[in-house]
């Protein structure tokens, strides 16, 4: 069946409201559309758990910098609206941006600290704008869970800790990244890459690859480990590293020495071109 689309926020209370007086469960997707087979994973997992499942297609213009792709960022609607009917979501929340932020906007949620690194340093304001909406969201669908991916692992750190610090009742739910057969995480920005950026860009899964097996392997210096992943990427020709990281999987911070038990994040950036990739190893 066809999933409802609804643009404004009282249809989209209403129909949820309608679900819970049923005694029906509810699960969030939130995306920025240009959908999937990572954005179709995160349905079925919602789909799996919950009655009722909702995503929002919200290409979010407060976690977008000033010379950002939010103009040029895909929107391919239809094609998005068929995925979600073949995963059998539910409803659609897809509002124009002035509906999320009207004129008059000026409440903003920052996760200090952990907004601030990896992602946060090269694209300063990004998470504030991520945290916003996604605390938007909550309040509007009341789900009893939210579904994230790991490919962006910052994301769910910021979010699991604004849910924690801000006593959100959700449940906040990780998937595993998705990929291409040749291991590149699938992404909406992939389709920005041309062919030769696409046969390059393997070079970050396979980076992160090598790092987690020379830590198991007993590599036990992150410095060392950072410095070979930068290597690695950088030669390959017309791949820019952003950064390569080796950081504790629950601060962000960098670690210095790795200690088996403490999980670690391998984390990279890397740009081919104008288009900025990130992938990520988390080592438990
Ligand atoms: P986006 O539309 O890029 O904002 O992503 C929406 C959600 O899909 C986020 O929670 C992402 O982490 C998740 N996601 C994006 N790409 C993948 C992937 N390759 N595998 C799993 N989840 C993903």
């Amino acid at each position: 069946m066809k999933p409802a689309v609804v643009a404004e926020i009282e249809p989209l209370r209403a129909v949820v409201a309608e679900a819970r007086r049923k005694g029906q469960t509810i699960g969030l997707v939130p995306t920025m559309g240009a959908l999937h087979d990572g954005h179709r994973s995160l349905i079925e997992a919602a789909r799996g758990r919950n009655d009722f499942v909702v995503v929002s297609i919200f290409v979010n213009p407060t976690q977008f910098g000033p010379n950002e792709d939010l103009q040029r960022y895909p929107r391919p609607l239809a094609t998005d609206l068929e995925l979600c009917r073949q995963a059998g979501v539910d409803l659609v929340f897809h509002p124009r941006p002035e509906v999320v932020y009207p004129p008059d906007y000026r409440s903003y949620v920052e996760v200090t600290g952990l907004q601030d690194v990896l992602c946060g340093a090269s694209r300063p304001g990004h998470f504030r704008g991520v945290a916003t909406v996604v605390l938007k969201l909550f309040h509007l669908v009341q789900p009893d869970r939210a579904y994230f991916g790991q490919k962006d692992a910052q994301q769910v750190r910021i979010v699991q800790q604004m849910v924690k610090d801000l006593n959100v009742p959700v449940e906040v739910c990780v998937c595993p990244t998705v990929r291409e057969t040749d291991g590149l995480a699938l992404s909406s920005r992939n389709a920005y890459l041309d062919a030769g950026e696409r046969r390059l860009a393997t070079v970050v899964y396979r980076t992160l690859i090598e790092a987690r097996r020379s830590i198991e392997g007993g590599e036990r210096s992150a410095a060392a480990i950072r410095e070979r992943m930068r290597e690695r990427i950088g030669a390959a020709p017309g791949a820019v590293v952003d950064y390569a990281a080796v950081v504790d999987a629950e601060t962000l911070c960098e670690a210095t020495e790795i200690e088996p038990g403490r999980p670690l994040l391998l984390a990279l950036a890397v740009k081919f071109g104008g288009t900025r990739l990130i992938d990520n190893l988390l080592i438990p």
